[in-house]
């Protein structure tokens, strides 16, 4: 039997863990109300443990809800908010604290991903201060499409932005995604202005984000900014693929292998040509 919805555990093995429709009781004022007020958000879950989203080890915290359709997603039961549980940024900032001081021990930190976490980024805003509060380091992972929502006063919440781009040129960007990359492009060079410290996250996919001279550009443009500190090239893969199976969705990537060794490494190469540190 389904745990009522106050009782389904926050905590998962991994983001890979399929969740859905668990939110879908709450009545649409009361989304209305917690996305106007951040008093409540919408969690796939927390995970602890991780050590590539962010310095040290991380507890994260998986938001649901994303505007855009990545055809390499590898969590599209991300996509609605209605399939995220229900939390209060109480709760959220209680589950937190159990972890806070191991956090710090370990040179670790919060950080909130997706889905996209903008789409409620009221709920993240407040999350983010009481991570601040306790001392603990935060971050957060985003395509940047609505990085506009935050104010300079949101951006002192935050300690590191591991920003997503896709891929340079804008009509790939559309086909990849759904979406343009103007808008993450403008909040690169915002938080550029600001010497917010950027990770970049390159999600590298044969035949699909691996043309040179494409890579080459984001390449240029991350080295031009002077706040990117790292670039993370994460190599595809199929963990995502039962998810679309299991949601009825469309998966166009059904065949593609991961990149190979040689790939991964002409790919790096390129970051580092332009003088930025890439793993
Ligand atoms: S932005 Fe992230 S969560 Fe949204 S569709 Fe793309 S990969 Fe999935």
């Amino acid at each position: 039997m389904t745990a009522p919805i106050q009782q389904q555990p926050l905590e998962a093995k991994s983001p890979f863990e399929l969740r859905v429709n668990l939110g879908r009781d709450v009545p649409e004022s009361d989304v209305r109300s917690a996305l106007a007020t951040g008093d409540m958000g919408f969690l796939h879950s927390f995970t602890t443990g991780a050590t590539v989203d962010g310095p040290g080890v991380r507890v994260v915290a998986w938001t649901a809800g994303c505007m855009w359709r990545c055809l390499y997603c590898h969590n599209p039961d991300t996509w609605r908010m209605s399939n995220g549980i229900p939390v209060t940024v109480a709760r959220a900032t209680a589950q937190l604290r159990k972890y806070s001081h191991g956090l710090k021990v370990m040179s670790g930190g919060l950080t909130i991903s997706g889905g996209e976490p903008l789409m409620q980024h009221r709920f993240v805003v407040k999350l983010f201060t009481a991570a601040k509060k306790m001392g603990v380091h935060t971050a957060l992972d985003t395509n940047g499409f609505y990085g506009d929502k935050l104010t300079d006063g949101d951006l002192q919440s935050i300690d590191l932005v591991l920003l997503d781009i896709k891929t340079w040129d804008p009509e790939r960007h559309r086909r990849l995604t759904g979406m343009d990359n103007a808008p993450t492009i403008e909040f690169a060079r915002r938080l550029a202005a600001r010497k917010l410290p950027i990770w970049l996250r390159y999600v590298l996919v044969p035949d699909l984000t691996d043309d040179p001279d494409d890579v080459k550009k984001t390449a240029a443009f991350a080295a031009s900014l002077g706040n990117v500190s790292r670039v993370d090239v994460l190599p595809f893969h199929q963990m995502g693929r039962y998810k679309w199976k299991e949601l009825g969705l469309d998966y166009k990537l059904e065949h593609v292998e991961p990149p190979s060794n040689e790939l991964i490494e002409r790919t790096l190469g390129i970051y580092r040509a332009e003088g930025l540190t890439a793993y």
